[in-house]
């Protein structure tokens, strides 16, 4: 039996929630490194392709540790059920193909994670699936792209790079009206600074090689809802292969454990820095949501708890002074992905949005000065020395 006790708060749900009774008195959810299981006492024949609750079979349907992991991160969601895929994209493309076939028709917001953006735009148009993709500032503009065969409601919030936000409530509302699923990437955001099915939104998706784990050092993808979403999106993660393993579960279970005191600092850091460098010289412009320039800022606090540790800025003097700058940095390292302990920078114009053309980026609003800064949990007054001895 899992712990399924709800705790007030969210540091405790992430120690406790979802770990399993130990058998042995051991006090780590072990690692069931196995493959396969030995069949219980009943005929498998009469199960129908459905696995009685606390039973494993083969671990591309499912395994003790992964189950571990995905209650503790449905605890930490606030949703009934969790599903652990081998990476975010696993986990965004097994459950965007759980409800749409040919025929049908996406909305999504424009401003999302390259991969998904080059599955909606490249991918699904190949498989009889139409995608209209929307400023994600404008639910009117959602609501007017939605024809009688959309069948889902993408949305990503906060974006990457430019730190808009989707209006959460206002979006799921629309979905609901309009009777199809809203699926949203929370991954800049994690459940300890919004909880996108409290307002309203049905699944939800998180890429956990990031801030969820925290470390650097694994791949691995969610998706969180409700239990009759989350079985039809069971199916195809056993038929589409992208489970998890066994280990990579623990390495998240291990993480998550950490996730609200982690993201307490990254929150911190975030909010430090983004002053930080509005404030400078050599900086001409900063996104972040905890920031009252931002135009969001109040739609900001009306649906996330805290900012985060993203913050992205452009640099004064040009694509020049920013590659320069990005070089120059000493304690923040150059190097794509986000959300683990070290602080790491990018430029989106080279990394995440090099598959896009310059007028695309320019549309967008993404500049070639934009510097991407993932703060770690380091002390704030190092990553400040860093940022203005590279930008001095
Ligand atoms: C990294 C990321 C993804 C993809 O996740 P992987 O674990 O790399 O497959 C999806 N969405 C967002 C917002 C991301 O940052």
């Amino acid at each position: 039996m899992a712990e399924s006790r709800r705790f007030k708060g969210r540091s405790t749900t992430a120690v406790h929630s979802g770990e399993p009774s130990p058998s042995r008195g051991e006090a780590v959810t072990p690692i069931f490194q196995t493959s396969t299981f030995y069949f219980p006492t009943e005929d498998p024949s009469t199960w129908e392709g459905k696995v009685p609750e606390g039973s494993y079979i083969y671990t591309r349907w499912g395994n003790p540790t992964i189950r571990a992991a995905e209650d503790k991160l449905a605890a930490l969601e606030g949703s009934e059920r969790g599903l652990l895929f081998s990476s975010g994209m696993a986990a965004i493309t097994s459950a965007i193909l759980s409800f749409v076939g040919k025929g049908d028709h996406i909305v999504s917001v424009e401003d999302i994670y390259g991969g998904t953006f080059s599955f909606l735009r490249s991918e699904l148009p190949r498989m009889g699936v139409e995608v209209t993709f929307v400023d994600s500032t404008d639910t009117g503009a959602m609501e007017r792209a939605i024809r009688p065969n959309t069948k889902l409601l993408y949305l990503e919030s906060p974006t990457n790079p430019l730190l808009k936000l989707v209006d959460i409530r206002a979006a799921a509302r629309v979905a609901r009206a309009k009777g199809i699923k809203s699926l949203i990437d929370s991954t800049f955001a994690t459940p300890i600074n919004q909880r996108p099915i409290d307002l309203g939104v049905d699944l939800v998706a998180h890429s956990c090689t990031k801030y969820l784990n925290g470390h650097s050092d694994l791949i691995a993808g969610a998706v969180l809802g409700g239990k009759e979403d989350i079985e039809a999106i069971s199916k195809r993660r056993i038929l589409f292969g992208g489970s998890m393993d066994p280990l990579g579960a623990f390495l998240l279970i291990r993480g998550l454990k950490t996730l609200a005191v982690r993201m307490e600092r990254h929150n911190l850091n975030g909010l430090r820095l983004a002053g930080f460098l509005e404030s400078h010289r050599g900086v001409e412009r900063v996104h972040y949501p905890g920031l009252s320039s931002h135009p969001q800022h109040s739609l900001a606090e009306s649906q996330m708890s805290g900012f985060g540790g993203m913050v992205s800025f452009e640099v004064r003097g040009g694509r020049r002074a920013a590659e320069r700058a990005l070089r120059s940095f000493q304690v923040v390292k150059r190097a794509t992905s986000l959300g683990g302990v070290d602080s790491l920078a990018s430029m989106p114009l080279n990394s995440s949005h090099s598959s896009l053309s310059p007028q695309e980026r320019e549309r967008l609003g993404i500049h070639d000065q934009l510097i991407r800064l993932s703060a770690g949990i380091e002390d704030a007054e190092d990553l400040e020395d860093d940022l203005d001895q590279a930008l001095s």
